[in-house]
């Protein structure tokens, strides 16, 4: 599949890119993901890219669309790539839109997560991740807590508060989000690919995205 995931922090675009990942090999491409590894390695880019992150804010569409460029060329992503975290402003997604064509890849969805306010604010205060680069599994201490040590179940590692996950960041994120990523919803209706799924569950919204790709193959 070739899906770009839409929904704000905390929708769940992460647990529902990994579930359909697991699913049928498509490979997750999350941006915050590989920003946050970036980060750690303390390469230009994630020394560039950690003073916005830290506070909440959007790192510059040339830095992510440079990125991008690379990721979406690698091997792994022919036979499918699930887009986790990107496009996030307008200028990413017309330059998405040149980039697709340019490398002749066609989408098959894009799937918009669209969750309560107040469900979002709770999993974001109580959401939890493996700090290991390679792994960034999602916990959360009321539905998923990690191990009784409070490591990773997958692979052993601390799983911590991310930096950008204090209250103040949290809201910052969600206005952001609200000012330059909202648009992208008006932006892929008018094109016709996009769907809204609105269950809190991520295991029932995988399924109801399956069924949506199934009946656009038709
Ligand atoms: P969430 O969706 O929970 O906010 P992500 O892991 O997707 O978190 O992103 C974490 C941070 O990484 C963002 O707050 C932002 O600073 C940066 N980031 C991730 N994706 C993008 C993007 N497409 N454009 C700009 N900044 C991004
Ligand atoms: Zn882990």
């Amino acid at each position: 599949m070739k899906i770009i995931l839409l929904g704000a922090p905390g929708a769940g675009k992460g647990t529902v890119a990994k579930l359909l990942s697991d699913d049928d090999g498509s490979v997750q491409v999350s941006t915050g993901d590989i920003l946050r590894a970036e980060v750690k390695a303390r390469s230009p880019l994630g020394k560039e890219a950690k003073s916005y992150m830290d506070r909440g804010d959007l790192v510059p569409d040339a830095l992510i669309m440079k990125m991008m460029e690379e990721r979406l060329q690698k091997p792994d992503c022919r036979k499918g790539f699930i887009l986790d975290g990107f496009p996030r402003t307008i200028t990413q997604a017309e330059e998405l839109q040149k980039l697709l064509k340019k490398l002749k890849i066609r989408l098959d969805l894009v799937v918009n997560l669209d969750v309560p306010r107040d469900v979002i604010l709770d999993r974001l205060s109580t959401r939890r991740t493996c700090a290991n680069p390679g792994c960034q599994e999602i916990y959360n201490i009321k539905s998923k807590p990690p191990t009784a040590e409070g490591k990773c179940a997958k692979c052993g590692s601390p799983v911590v508060q991310r930096e950008d996950e204090t209250e103040e960041a949290i809201l910052f994120r969600l206005d952001t989000y609200n000012q330059k990523t909202v648009p992208l919803i008006g932006y892929y209706d008018k094109e016709g690919r996009l769907r809204n799924f609105s269950s809190i569950s991520s295991q029932q919204t995988v399924e109801e995205i399956k069924k949506a790709l199934k009946s656009g193959q038709r």
